[in-house]
């Protein structure tokens, strides 16, 4: 086993730097604790971004993929296997599904529900029918195609030209949508909760607009529900709480609660148009991969669990709200379950990541989302000691940051 010692400062020497990561490197988590190099602990409101859906080292997740680990590893799509076929009946049962694509990636997701949309478009309509409509402030991954489906246009920056036939409308307003949809378009791609983008929910009836919209020019409608899926807002999936139903729904993040998998979800008849040798993936579909999401699926599809996510989001956003009014510091706490976005206040606004780096000092891990929200997902089973435990420290977080302020 290579033992050599590593620390950040290695990071500059070694990586590429799109990333600036902090300055601890934490090498051992349990449930919603982790611990850094210096054996300091850290209350992990963070999840790794949506992802730890159940907490670091679940002894149930651990267990499906040491067992997996004895049995079979990989094959490749030239034969299929057992937790692949389980889990897409499990996925097809829970859900509006019939069809289920795997792979190993929110934006792969993405990526093959873009390219099915089109090809959906192309077979049953013709080539014209290949026009996109995304939202601003959207976010589907890094890839080509879907940085340019997503509406941040810094992310595209330098990286032209884009794939075309992608046009941007307003989330939450439906006219802007109207605008741009016609009878060239094959989908409609919304987050029903806006992640990284500020952690911004769909208003009521926005959805339903966007399922007449798509239906009224005979269009898709894609949810990517990568980060608002798996249990996160107390439901399954997030177009449930919504009850709008799309054609195609992207899952990743919580899917494996820290095992890289995703899945394309779909209806059988749309599904048709991704035939042999359309598309493909080498892990897609990995046996290890899909032993591990089918043990997170059946874990929070429990309805204890998910029950449990709407209490734990209640304690949270009671907790940020206190705190918010203590320092007169948020606006307001949005968001579903346990996907919270704490608005800052104008006078704070661009300082959202001080308190990332306020809490690491404190002991407790927090997000950003964009430069005004502070964004929380932790542990879909976070227990409560940790919340109470993880809001004291991000109070002392505030104060540092107030402090440095005033
Ligand atoms: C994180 C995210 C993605 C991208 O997922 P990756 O696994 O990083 O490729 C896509 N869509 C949404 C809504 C996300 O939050």
């Amino acid at each position: 086993m290579n033992t050599q010692p590593v620390s950040r400062g290695m990071f500059d020497d070694v990586m590429v730097p799109n990333y600036a990561p902090a300055s601890i490197i934490p090498v051992r988590g349990e449930g919603s604790r982790v611990w850094d190099q210096d054996g300091r602990d850290y209350v992990d409101f963070a999840g790794g971004i949506a992802v730890t859906s159940l907490g670091h080292a679940h002894p149930g997740l651990v267990g499906a993929l040491t067992d997996q680990a004895q049995r079979i590893w990989h094959l490749s799509n030239v034969m299929t296997n057992e937790p692949a076929l389980r889990l897409a009946k499990t996925l097809c049962d829970l859900t509006f599904a019939e069809r289920v694509f795997f792979a190993n990636s929110g934006a792969e997701a993405n990526e093959a529900a873009f390219k099915l949309a089109r090809r959906w478009g192309w077979e049953n309509h013709g080539p014209e029918k290949h026009e996109i409509v995304a939202f601003r402030n959207s976010f589907h991954g890094r890839t080509l195609f879907t940085v340019s489906v997503g509406g941040q246009p810094k992310y595209l920056e330098g990286f032209e030209p884009a794939p075309g036939g992608i046009h941007h409308a307003d989330f939450n307003d439906l006219a802007s949508v109207e605008a741009l949809v016609s009878e060239r378009t094959c989908a409609i791609v919304v987050e029903p909760i806006q992640g990284e983008g500020g952690v911004m929910p769909a208003a009521p009836g926005f959805l339903q607009g966007l399922r007449d919209l798509a239906d009224k020019h005979q269009a898709l409608l894609i949810f990517d529900e990568v980060q608002s899926g798996v249990g996160r807002t107390g439901y399954l999936y997030a177009y449930e709480h919504y009850g709008v139903t799309p054609d195609i729904l992207t899952s990743a993040k919580g899917l494996g609660g820290g095992f890289p998998v995703a899945a394309m979800l779909t209806t059988a008849a749309v599904a048709k148009s991704l035939g042999f040798g359309t598309h493909g993936s080498t892990y897609g579909g990995n046996p290890l991969a899909c032993a591990v999401a089918q043990k997170v699926i059946d874990t929070v599809s429990q309805p204890a669990v998910l029950k449990g996510v709407k209490h734990r989001s209640e304690l949270l956003r009671k907790g940020m709200m206190a705190i918010g009014k203590k320092y007169g510091i948020f606006e307001e706490v949005r968001g579903e379950g346990l996907l919270l976005g704490c608005v800052l206040t104008e006078a704070m606004h661009g300082r959202a990541k001080d308190f990332v780096g306020a809490g690491m000092e404190e002991g407790v891990l927090v997000l950003v989302a964009g430069g005004n929200v502070v964004r929380l997902a932790p542990s879909l089973i976070i227990p409560e000691s940790d919340i109470d435990e993880g809001l004291e420290r991000f109070d002392r977080a505030v104060a540092r940051v107030v402090g440095q302020a005033g």
